[in-house]
């Protein structure tokens, strides 16, 4: 090159949504200014993307390869907070930046503001003649307030024609009005809670944890029911009244419209929601309103942590204990965790909250990481359900059935005395194996190493990892022979023939995500809540965050079905899960009742669950923890190595072993066959890092990868640190 020749432009690193290492490199146009945070559109290939300007060292360039930005978006830039936790997240996490970039720019409509749409105003002018309905129409109009043609025609309860009849004639001028709030502010002082002692002081402490800004954790631990909900929200309405933004995150928030009227009936406006279910254009209007602080307070699903809020002032975590957190497609990561840092990045406190919290909550907790605040018993005069057990062994189901008489025998007396059952089995469809009785040929699907699971009502056998389904056949394929093939254990579908058959006249309502879209579930959940159910029965859906007033007898159908598996949280997964469900009875003062149909009675979970003793239970797993090295009292990583056929998956993952450095603080486990060795035709190794506390987990890992063989043909390799799944 030239000295005389070029003249440098500026050159700016640009984070585009592609899982490359670094960000690329671009040229600032004469007259455009950008800083870090500004969205721009970028060439990239032979399309253009979305991207955010970054900061740092731009790499060599040749000048000539270098293109310019196409345009800067007409949108704020992402505020500082959110791009170190980007970086952070990238880090932590050791995605690509630019993966953790996508994650903020989903939104492609949104980066150009809102246009106004068209009003009306009132031009002075009188119509040519009245009549009641142009009169109704003026009276709201007179004032020169603008409208919106249908809004005006229906705050005045006149059709349509109406309006346009006064247009023509001149009455109003065409006027341009900025789009419409997605929610109103909401009021800190619309309806204050009466709250009761135990509640007050807990609201008291998260307040002033509000108010003392900086950075803090406090884990709200209350029993289901004793007014969670209510005692955060005294948080969130110190940080409005600051100003400040706040994000609550909740593990099922299409499905929990209730806590949505919760909120109005405590603010007077709801929150504006952040989930997967969402029509587009609503989630573009979110995104938006919440980049340019018109949305104080988002309800949202894990992804709302990405959003590009201006002043995050506080976090909450509802059920912050939940698996649903977890991430684990593409940047793996924990929202709870992430949402911790986030505090932490931001200076601002953040409120986790669960009846059952983790262990690794309860251990930050103990070591005085975090602010314990305790909740002792249910709010008002509601009593917690009286929890049993029932010993399989000793009370068996009768032949073909899944329902022993004990429990039969409570449902009974549940709907002589009009109130609800809820049953509950975290299985979908109607069995989940089938076999041949002639030859022992079992459903297995072509591409994962899982049973078919048969599902009755849509006549069909189908996969739960990668959705395959073919029809059940009626001869084995396999030997021929007809009307032979059984279905083995039970799922929700099974479970509600039988009680079709127990109890014809009761009014049964089967939940499950798999029969009824979002719409539907909210609708049957509404409907269960209004008492229009006798008995439910369903998946872990219906233990989420719902109220049933009328609900006094829970049974948990299989009790031990979440502690088969070689998952070292298997045993704190089910004692949350049982506490979650069972809480759901007894929420309104009646005396409620808790069955778990087990074959393991002793069982330090079930011992746990009957006897109320959480905290020996929790003291117990903790001790076990610690004793194992395991979170988080030490560290873990894994690697999924997965290919197109078995012997590249696990060529790849020995040399990635071998490439291991070695460390006295780690140790590698495997590769070995991942549990789920198949999915969607890819096979699956699995590589497990094990350090101690202090250990630098991602520094050993990205030392592995840089010097083990690149990704190559149909290898794939995905970290997932923290891992919340070993299958
Ligand atoms: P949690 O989240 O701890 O399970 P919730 O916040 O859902 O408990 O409260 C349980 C029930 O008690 C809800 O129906 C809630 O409206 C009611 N409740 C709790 N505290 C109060 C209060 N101070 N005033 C009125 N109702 C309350
Ligand atoms: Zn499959």
């Amino acid at each position: 090159m030239s000295q005389d020749s070029f003249i440098p432009q500026k050159i700016v690193p640009v984070l585009v949504p592609m899982p490359a290492e670094r960000p690329y490199s671009y040229a600032v146009p004469d007259g455009m200014e950008v800083k870090a945070g500004s969205i721009v559109r970028v060439p990239l290939g032979p399309r253009e993307v979305a991207g955010i300007v970054t900061e740092g060292s731009t790499d060599s360039i040749d000048a000539k390869k270098l293109r310019p930005i196409s345009e800067l978006f007409d949108c704020p830039p992402v505020d500082d907070g959110m791009m170190r936790f980007m970086r952070w997240a990238a880090d932590y996490t050791i995605s690509p930046p630019g993966m953790v970039a996508r994650m903020v720019l989903r939104v492609p409509a949104a980066f150009d503001p809102e246009p106004p749409v068209p009003g009306l105003r009132f031009s002075g002018r009188e119509p040519d003649r009245m009549t009641g309905a142009r009169a109704r129409v003026l009276e709201l109009a007179e004032d020169g307030m603008a409208w919106t043609r249908t809004g005006l025609a229906h705050a005045a309860g006149v059709s349509a024609t109406v309006i346009d009849g006064l247009s023509a004639q001149g009455v109003f001028e065409q006027v341009m009005i900025p789009a419409r709030p997605i929610v109103a502010a909401p009021d800190v002082d619309y309806a204050k809670a009466a709250l009761s002692e135990d509640q007050a002081v807990a609201a008291a402490q998260l307040a002033e944890a509000v108010s003392a800004d900086g950075f803090s954790v406090s884990l709200l631990d209350g029993v289901t029911g004793s007014g969670k909900t209510e005692v955060y929200f005294e948080a969130v309405a110190k940080a409005i009244e600051k100003g400040r933004q706040v994000l609550i995150l909740l593990p099922e928030i299409a499905l929990t419209q209730q806590f949505l009227d919760r909120f109005h009936d405590r603010f007077g406006s709801k929150p504006a929601e952040w989930h997967s279910d969402l029509a587009p254009r609503t989630r573009e209007r979110v995104w938006r309103q919440v980049m340019e602080g018109q949305v104080r307070v988002v309800a949202g699903a894990r992804s709302a942590l990405f959003l590009p809020f201006q002043d995050l002032g506080l976090i909450v975590v509802d059920e912050e204990h939940d698996p649903a957190y977890k991430q684990e497609d593409r940047v793996f990561y924990n929202a709870r965790d992430m949402a911790v840092v986030r505090g932490h990045i931001g200076n601002f406190p953040v409120v986790l909250a669960s009846a059952t919290p983790s262990i690794e909550s309860q251990v930050n907790a103990n070591q005085g990481r975090y602010t314990r605040i305790r909740l002792t018993g249910r709010y008002a005069e509601a009593a917690m359900p009286d929890l049993k057990s029932i010993d399989m062994r000793r009370s068996p189901p009768r032949p073909g059935g899944f329902l022993s008489p004990a429990l039969v025998e409570a449902i009974n007396q549940t709907l002589q005395r009009q109130e609800q059952s809820l049953l509950f089995l975290n299985r979908r469809g109607y069995a989940p194996l089938t076999l041949c009785r002639v030859c022992g040929h079992r459903f297995q699907c072509p591409d994962c190493s899982s049973w078919l699971v048969e599902h009755r009502f849509r006549g069909q056998l189908v996969c739960h990892q990668c959705g395959h389904h073919e029809a059940r056949p009626e001869a084995c394929p396999s030997c021929g022979t007809l009307d032979h093939l059984v279905a083995c254990g039970p799922g929700v579908e099974r479970i509600a023939e039988e009680v079709e058959k127990t109890f014809p006249d009761a009014r049964i309502i089967v939940l499950s995500s798999d029969l009824m879209g979002v719409k539907r579930l909210r609708l049957e959940l509404d409907a269960i809540a209004r008492g229009e159910a006798d008995i439910i029965i369903g998946t872990q859906l219906v233990a989420k965050g719902h109220n049933f007033p009328n609900m006094t007898l829970v049974g948990v159908v299989d009790a031990d079905l979440g502690l088969a598996n070689g998952d070292p949280r298997a045993a704190e997964r089910t004692f949350q899960l049982l506490s979650q469900v069972t809480g759901r009875a007894g929420r309104t003062g009646k005396k409620s009742l808790g069955l778990l149909q087990t074959y393991q009675p002793d069982h330090p979970v079930m011992r746990a669950i009957v006897s109320g003793d959480a905290q020996a239970f929790y003291e117990r797993e903790i001790e076990e923890r610690e004793r194992s090295g395991l979170p988080p009292f030490g560290r873990l990583g894994s690697l999924i190595i997965s290919a197109a056929t078995r012997l590249e998956a696990e060529n790849h993952a020995r040399a990635l072993r071998r490439a291991a450095p070695t460390s006295p603080q780690i140790s590698v486990l495997g590769p070995a066959e991942a549990p789920l060795a198949l999915v969607r035709g890819r096979h699956r190794f699995r590589l497990l890092i094990h350090g101690t506390r202090k250990a630098d987990i991602q520094g050993f890992i990205r030392a592995t990868l840089a010097a083990g063989p690149k990704e190559r043909g149909s290898v794939r390799v995905q970290v997932d640190i923290d891992p919340q799944s070993f299958l």
